[in-house]
């Protein structure tokens, strides 16, 4: 999955503002921002499977305990709500973003096939597969991100024009990255997996970009 966890972002500053947006995107993408990191130090490993009949299923994921496994989500949640806890001194807050952590392997659970570990060395693979079906996926993450930008924008208003711009900008670029991920050939090796990865992080900068040029509604 990939617009359905900003999509999350996106609706938990209508849940609870407090958190930076930029916070918000770094806690939904948090084991995929991770990940890139664990590929280029060569311990989680990915191939490139060119003939796949499904787009959403180029890369085949050998394994990935450490970023993407129950147990060490439930870690990374816990980490990073930990730390939030102990910058803000919020536990709503925290808590809010250790189910953001959180949300992150339950979304990815319904999407990919089963290759998501319970834990590090343990052999059971879960996953219920949406990505079998291209067409499913999108209609249910696209949904997803309309309802997610819907609550953002009731949430949120521009202070700026940068406001309005930043946002819509991410918007765009998030939908790019999406539909060339699925067109566009497959990627050529796994060190550019790793470095095109890490773009991810771009996005939480942008966000904190976005959330410093808008401010909260009344609600
Ligand atoms: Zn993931």
């Amino acid at each position: 999955m990939f617009i359905g966890h900003f999509a999350v972002g996106l609706a938990s500053k209508k849940a609870e503002p407090k958190p930076s947006l930029g916070t918000y995107f770094m806690a939904v993408s948090f084991l995929d921002l991770l990940w890139p990191i664990f590929l280029l130090l060569g311990v989680e490993h990915v191939e490139v499977v060119p003939t796949a009949a499904s787009p959403f299923e180029k890369l085949n994921f050998i394994d990935y305990p450490l970023s993407h496994s129950l147990l060490m989500t439930i870690v990374w949640a816990t980490l990073f709500a930990g730390v939030y806890w102990m910058l803000r001194r919020d536990g709503r807050s925290a808590a809010w973003l250790w189910m953001c952590v959180a949300s992150h392997w339950v979304l990815d659970y319904f999407t990919h096939r089963p290759d998501l570990p319970l834990m590090p060395g343990g052999s059971a693979l879960v996953g219920l597969g949406l990505w079998n079906s291209a067409t499913a996926t999108v209609i249910i993450e696209s949904a997803m991100f309309i309802a997610g930008i819907y609550l953002y924008l009731r949430a949120t208003k521009a202070k700026n024009k940068t406001g309005t711009f930043a946002f819509w900008g991410l918007i765009v670029f998030v939908l790019l990255a999406y539909v060339s991920s699925l067109l566009g050939p497959p990627p050529s090796d796994v060190k550019t997996i790793g470095w095109f990865g890490l773009l991810g992080w771009l996005t939480v900068v942008w966000g904190y970009w976005i959330n410093k040029n808008r401010v909260v509604s009344e609600q």
